[in-house]
């Protein structure tokens, strides 16, 4: 009789989890390993706000959102799209819903009933979770070294996936120490950068004192000729939330290559300067400026203030030019939070450092999965739809090599 083959997975996130199932399904004997004494820590915070599992938009639109989206993604995405994951989670006893805003969570609204009754179906499929190991080298036979409570300890296999994640709040696990082991190794990678990240923006004392924790809803946001509508918070240093997350890299990349960025916001985007100055006109002169903002433009005490930090001192009384002002906040960019702090991660292995499927080419029977590959995305369920999508390619690749049945088609097309 011949033995399964063996598959080694190194990350217990998302990715790895996915593709450990996969595999296992396939009839491969799965181990996986990580650094942390449990698994998903991420996507259990994740879960805090809810679980933002996908987005129901139309292809073109969803695939849109991935900035300069890579082939090996577009192709892994078109091959497993939101409506598979979403059928994932219903067949694990987590049936779905879309949010007025378009996305798509679970109906329990938190990870932890998808995590353990995906865990039981792991083990019921007999993939093994080795925790508290961490992967500290890679031969160039593919051996894996990890550091474990006991000590050192070497594994061979037959494949193995690496889905090591990000650098974002390392606590979670996920640290990016990969990265010195790859590059040693000749992978390509482009370095990690803060993604999905808060800006700072100089704040006064007396504005971050006083404002923190408020919320700017529905505001339009420019920079760089990108434009994205949303909520933002203020917070003691800056801005973060939706609408800054979606211009993560026009951030960056401004700050990189001009040394400067400029956020403009457009605190009544659904109103043009000339209706917004004649609301302005049209109020009682003995009306303080707040109480006029306030009665006709529902401006509150956050915007009001933060007109007055954008200006530098007193806001003009005339209408028109009041009405440019609302329409054009401009806050210089001072930085952006650091990574440990973001919500993602960008950069990671590069695509050209893949073969066929996901495998390294310089790494032959290593394969990659995840966020630490080189994508990006904004918040709304990218970043879990790729993460999945990337391990499904993963998985079927490395079926494929091991020469086991080839997966059954998704369930659910776009
Ligand atoms: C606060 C927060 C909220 C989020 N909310 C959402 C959301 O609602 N929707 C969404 O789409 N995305 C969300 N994300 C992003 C999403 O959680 C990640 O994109 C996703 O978890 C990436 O999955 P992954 O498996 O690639 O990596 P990870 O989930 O980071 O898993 C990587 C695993 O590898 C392990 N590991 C790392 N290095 C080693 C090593 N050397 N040896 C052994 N093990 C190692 C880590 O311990 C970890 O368990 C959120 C992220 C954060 C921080």
């Amino acid at each position: 009789m011949t033995r399964p083959p063996a598959v080694v997975v190194v990350g217990a996130g998302p990715a790895g989890l996915f593709a450990a199932e996969r595999l296992a399904a396939a009839g491969a004997a799965v181990t996986v390993y990580d650094r942390m004494p449990s698994p998903a820590r991420k996507l259990l915070l994740a879960g805090r706000g809810g679980l933002n599992l996908t987005h129901s938009e139309p292809r073109e639109a969803f695939r849109a959102r991935y900035e300069a989206l890579p082939p090996h993604l577009s192709a892994a995405l078109d091959a497993f799209p939101p409506a598979a994951l979403r059928a994932w989670a219903a067949g694990l006893g987590e049936p779905t819903f879309v949010g007025t805003s378009g996305r798509v969570f679970p109906e329990a609204f938190k990870a932890s009933p998808l995590v353990r009754a995906w865990l039981a179906r792991l083990a019921g499929l007999g993939v093994r979770l080795v925790m508290r190991h961490r992967l500290v080298g890679i031969a160039a036979d593919g051996a894996l070294t990890f550091e474990a409570p006991e000590g050192r300890v070497d594994v061979s296999c037959d494949a193995a996936l690496l889905a090591l994640g990000g650098a974002s709040w390392p606590r979670m696990g996920s640290d990016g120490g990969w990265t010195t082991l790859l590059e040693a190794e000749g992978v390509a990678l482009a370095a990690l950068r803060p993604s999905n990240m808060g800006v700072e923006l100089g704040w006064t004392a007396d504005f971050a004192r006083r404002f923190a924790g408020q919320p700017l809803k529905s505001v339009a946001i420019r920079i760089a000729g990108r434009s994205a509508r949303g909520e933002a918070m203020i917070t003691a240093q800056g801005l973060e939330g939706g609408a800054i997350y979606a211009l993560s890299a026009a951030i960056r990349e401004s700050l990189a290559t001009q040394g400067s960025a400029r956020l403009c916001l457009d605190l009544k985007p659904d109103l043009d300067g000339a209706a917004i100055a004649r609301r302005l006109a049209g109020a009682r002169p003995k009306d303080s400026l707040s109480a006029v903002l306030r009665k006709t433009l529902s401006l509150g005490a956050q915007q009001v203030a933060l007109l007055r930090e954008a200006a530098g001192g007193p806001l003009p009384r005339a209408p028109v030019a009041l009405a440019a002002l609302i329409k054009d906040v401009v806050l210089p960019v001072t930085g952006v939070r650091p990574l440990d702090r973001a919500i993602s991660t960008a950069g990671g292995v590069r695509f050209d450092a893949l073969g066929e499927g996901f495998e390294l080419a310089c790494l032959p029977g290593i394969f990659v999965a995840g966020e630490m590959l080189d994508w990006e995305a904004p918040t709304g369920g990218y970043l879990l739809q790729a993460t999945f999508a990337t391990a499904a390619a993963a998985a079927a690749a490395m079926a494929t090599r091991l020469g086991l049945p080839p997966p059954v088609p998704e369930v659910g097309t776009w």
